[in-house]
């Protein structure tokens, strides 16, 4: 059996906002994501290779608030945070404070798989990717007008913003199911407009924004994350199913409904488990999301 689901960010334009030509262009974007990691999937490739191609493949597309698309932060630059899980022998990797990778994710794996650590941050971090030929690009290449128009509009106060005209979220996150049940879950962004001191979120960080364990669940977030964190997410879903025994759907329900909502945690997840089951909850206006179940059906979504 195989599945997968991924995620753009949960927080869309206004529905008031969105174009058609805005909503086809965000769409294509969900699903060449979508079919590039299915493609792998399909051909008996693993959920790791999926994520990681599936969020890659994200990263690339400069409507999402990750590698190329990443929000300036409160000097003017873009900081990455990514991180990646397998769930089988819960390996994980993890990064923070990049600047310059083209593919935090990428940079994510290779943490996991060719050094002792899981999570390394900022110029460690860069030294290690330049070690390890991780592809880089120059500051141009993040460039975007749209995104310094919304850094200017703020720079010289002390908020910072999620990603888009409101309440900004933006992130990208895929989780997936490969033919030999392992499940696995990569999140990657730019993280907040303006974010100062360094601020991580919680996409780099295994069990709030990221958790993949095959006994339960596989799960990627994206919301505000200093609530996400406090939250513990990720991990919280998996553990309501591991001690308590509650399906998928009852976990994701509890947490995105109930437990996020009572902190003024905005933002929503993407799920997966063993029998490829999928939830997509999000307390937000939106949430850019796409997902093969499988039985092979297909949707791709902004709006409830
Ligand atoms: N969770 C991300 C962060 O706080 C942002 C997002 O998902 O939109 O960095």
């Amino acid at each position: 059996m195989i599945a997968i689901a991924i995620h753009g960010g949960a927080g869309t334009l206004r529905k008031s906002d969105m174009t058609p030509a805005l909503e086809r262009d965000y769409k294509l974007g969900l699903e060449t994501a979508l079919d590039a990691a299915y493609a792998i999937l399909k051909k008996g490739g693993t959920s790791l290779d999926a994520v990681e191609r599936a969020v890659f493949e994200l990263e690339n597309y400069p409507m999402f608030n990750a590698g190329k698309g990443s929000v300036f932060n409160s000097q003017g630059k873009h900081e990455m945070d990514a991180s990646i899980m397998e769930g089988t022998q819960l390996r994980a990797g993890a990064v923070s404070g990049v600047s310059n990778i083209k593919n935090p994710v990428v940079l994510a794996r290779a943490i996991m798989e060719k050094t002792e650590h899981v999570f390394l941050s900022g110029d460690g971090a860069l030294k290690f990717a330049k070690q390890e030929g991780i592809a880089m690009e120059e500051d141009a290449y993040f460039y975007n007008e749209f995104r310094h128009q919304q850094w200017l509009e703020i720079k010289d106060g002390d908020s910072f913003q999620l990603d888009h005209s409101e309440k900004k979220f933006g992130t990208v996150g895929a989780v997936a199911l490969c033919e030999n049940g392992q499940l696995a879950a990569a999140t990657s962004t730019g993280g907040m407009t303006n974010k100062k001191y360094g601020r991580v979120g919680d996409s780099p960080m295994i069990g709030a924004g990221t958790y993949a364990n095959n006994r339960t669940c596989a799960i990627s977030c994206t919301g505000h994350g200093e609530l996400f964190i406090r939250s513990v997410v990720a991990y919280d879903i998996s553990c309501l199913m591991e001690y308590k025994g509650l399906t998928l759907h009852e976990a994701c329900n509890i947490v995105v409904y109930d437990k996020l909502v009572k902190i003024g945690g905005e933002g929503g997840l993407i799920a997966i488990d063993q029998g490829g089951n999928i939830e997509m909850p999000f307390n937000s206006e939106g949430m850019f999301r796409g997902s093969i179940n499988s039985k092979g059906e297909r949707t791709i979504m902004i709006y409830k």
